[in-house]
């Protein structure tokens, strides 16, 4: 095992379902301790990403290293130091929170202390409390608890605060941070843009099998940023241009209007413009 390189390595990736091209030729790299969120539209290839690097799906090609291994030949070693947070995991409903939180950390060479996840999850209250009487919110909270007691190095997380609530998910949020502060890798897919730009350090923008945008939430900022949308009144409808330098080309139209400018306006488009123009304009 390579233990400097990246946690995951990942170089012309593809898989499909028959005729379904589900990916098609990913690259990815994460650095330890990093937060690495895949952002994308229902189908765009995340799951099947993620079950790739989890090592439960086989790939047609390209290469894949997580903790240094593949992931298709990985065994109980590798597999002990990955956290997988799936949703439901606690169908358990008649034990308590901290009897199910031990049960699985039998199940690992050297677990975490239950009462110590519990508490990081926020979950202290409830140690005692039957998972049945469980609020949504909180089985999700169980669940990552359950996915981080083997005391993983690198933690999956699949559409984690999908049905959280507002405050819920600010929590949520802040208890991957606590969990990255402490060295843990984490990779979460996402379909919404706030939980990306919020938590991630990288984000990577799947649409349709392939990453068409990848880097920093700023930077990802930044490409909305760098843009404005230049709009007037002319010829009896609405003209609009996409310019990088809005200065320059409302300069022109004073001068072609001779002054005034009728209807003009210049917007910055929003990082989410920027994210919906990203997935929709799939090859
Ligand atoms: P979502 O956000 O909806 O979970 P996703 O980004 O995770 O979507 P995938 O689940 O990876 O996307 O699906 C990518 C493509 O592969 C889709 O077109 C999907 O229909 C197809 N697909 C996924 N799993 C299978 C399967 N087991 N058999 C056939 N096609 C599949």
């Amino acid at each position: 095992m390579n233990e400097s390189g990246p946690a995951i390595r990942v170089r012309k990736l593809r898989k499909s379902y028959g005729g379904v091209a589900a990916v098609r030729g990913i690259d990815l790299e994460v650095a330890p301790g990093e937060i690495f969120a895949m952002l994308g539209p229902n189908g765009a290839g995340k799951t099947t990403t993620v079950e790739i690097l989890e090592g439960y799906r086989d790939r047609d090609d390209g290469e894949v290293r997580v903790l240094g291994t593949d992931p298709g030949r990985a065994g109980r070693s590798w597999r002990a130091r990955i956290g997988i947070v799936l949703q439901g995991a606690a169908d358990q409903p008649e034990l308590t929170v901290a009897e199910l939180v031990g049960h699985f950390a039998s199940f690992y060479p050297s677990p975490r202390r239950p009462a110590e996840v519990i508490d990081l999850v926020g979950l202290t209250g409830k140690a005692s409390a039957r998972v049945r009487t469980l609020s949504g919110g909180q089985e999700r909270r169980l669940d990552v608890a359950l996915g981080l007691v083997g005391s993983p190095d690198l933690l999956f997380l699949d559409e984690p605060t999908t049905g959280f609530d507002p405050g819920a998910r600010r929590d949520f949020w802040a208890v991957i941070r606590a969990l990255s502060g402490s060295g843990v890798t984490v990779l979460l897919t996402t379909h919404y843009l706030d939980e990306a730009a919020a938590l991630a350090d990288r984000v990577a923008v799947l649409s349709d099998g392939v990453i068409v945008a990848e880097g920093s939430p700023a930077e990802l900022g930044g490409r909305a940023a760098g843009q404005a949308v230049v709009s007037w009144q002319e010829f009896g409808g609405t003209r609009s241009e996409r310019t990088t330098e809005p200065a320059l080309l409302v300069t022109s139209l004073v001068s072609r209007f001779g002054g005034e400018v009728p209807g003009l306006t210049v917007s910055r488009p929003s990082l989410e413009d920027i994210y919906l123009e990203l997935i929709g304009g799939r090859p």
